[in-house]
């Protein structure tokens, strides 16, 4: 498509930025949709992070995704703030008003749209997160909004699982997280779970890690949902799928958060077609890195 004068650009702000895949998403998308916009990385300095978010209004910016390490140091800087990004307490995209950008955590809305499109339901469900860091944080607030029942929250570090564990229990006022350590899995009651792989165990090029060596522990799931998605097949999923559990990599949540701000900026509906189209185009240049 022509860069014109009606041309809008969108931008995706963060340091370091150089190993993103957004801009392939994002301008794949506006190709097929037949959109008038750009994407683009924009290297940012922590001391100039306000003047960038001020700056990119100046300069009519329809829409900025914002990454590591800014998720949570932007929010000062947003016109207004979406319940569940507030609630999560990070935002990874911001939507242009008359004063200011409205910030999203749309990284949370396409874990779950992802999750959907694979049959996955939170509601009622009772879940296992292994994790404490961000992500986790986050995914556990996520799991609660869509009415997860019960979540057993496991981390290396005890203490930040009981941090995460207290916050969101008093948050969503009801004992709904319970807190362990890594090891302590044999306190889970013996069922079926939904597990959700937060750590940063197994990623690109450590694949050969796995947060949770024992095999007894993936006979706890019926779905494992690593949100690691390079390699694309991770020793978490193979674990899951040896006790004959279903397992996903995070290739879907990273194509879905995608898809969820750019349907915010442009107003526009990804029809499933498209979306799983991108998700080819995705996968194909993750296995080039
Ligand atoms: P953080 O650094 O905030 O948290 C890291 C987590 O991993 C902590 O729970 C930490 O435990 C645990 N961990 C790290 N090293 C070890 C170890 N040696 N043994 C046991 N546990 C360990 O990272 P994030 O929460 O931001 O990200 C977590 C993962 O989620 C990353 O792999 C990231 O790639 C992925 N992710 C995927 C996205 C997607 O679009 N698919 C989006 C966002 C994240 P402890 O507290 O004890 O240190």
């Amino acid at each position: 498509m022509t860069v014109n004068g009606t041309t809008r650009l969108c931008g995706l702000i963060g340091n370091p930025i150089c190993h993103t895949m957004s801009p392939l998403i994002h301008n794949h998308l506006k190709e097929k949709l037949g959109i008038n916009t750009i994407y683009t990385p924009f290297l940012v300095e922590k001391e100039n992070l306000k003047t960038a978010v001020e700056g990119a209004h100046a300069l009519n910016i329809l829409g900025m995704n914002v990454t590591v390490p800014y998720k949570s140091s932007v929010i000062p800087f947003l016109e207004e703030i979406d319940p569940m990004a507030d609630g999560i307490g990070a935002v990874n995209t911001l939507v242009r008003t008359q004063q200011g950008y409205k910030g999203y955590n749309t990284d949370m809305t396409g874990l779950c749209r992802a999750m959907q499109a694979e049959g996955i339901r939170l509601d009622g469900e009772e879940i296992i997160i292994l994790g404490a860091g961000g992500a986790a944080r986050a995914v556990a607030y996520m799991c609660l909004f869509y009415k997860a029942s019960k979540i057993y929250l496991l981390n290396r570090t005890l203490s930040k699982a009981n941090e995460v564990a207290q916050e969101l229990n008093l948050k969503f006022e009801r004992q709904a997280i319970f807190p362990l350590g890594l090891d302590e899995y044999g306190n889970i009651p013996v069922k079926k779970y939904l597990v959700i792989q937060a750590t940063s165990i197994g990623l690109h090029p450590h694949q050969k890690q796995c947060v949770i060596h024992d095999s007894a522990f993936y006979e706890l799931a019926h779905t494992g949902y690593d949100l690691i998605y390079n390699p694309e097949i991770t020793q978490f999923m193979k674990k899951i799928e040896g006790a004959g559990g279903v397992s996903y990599n995070g290739l879907g949540m990273l194509l879905f958060q995608a898809v969820d701000a750019f349907e915010l900026w442009n107003e526009v509906e990804v029809s499933d077609e498209v979306a799983m189209e991108t998700y080819e185009v995705l996968k194909n240049e993750i296995k080039k890195v």
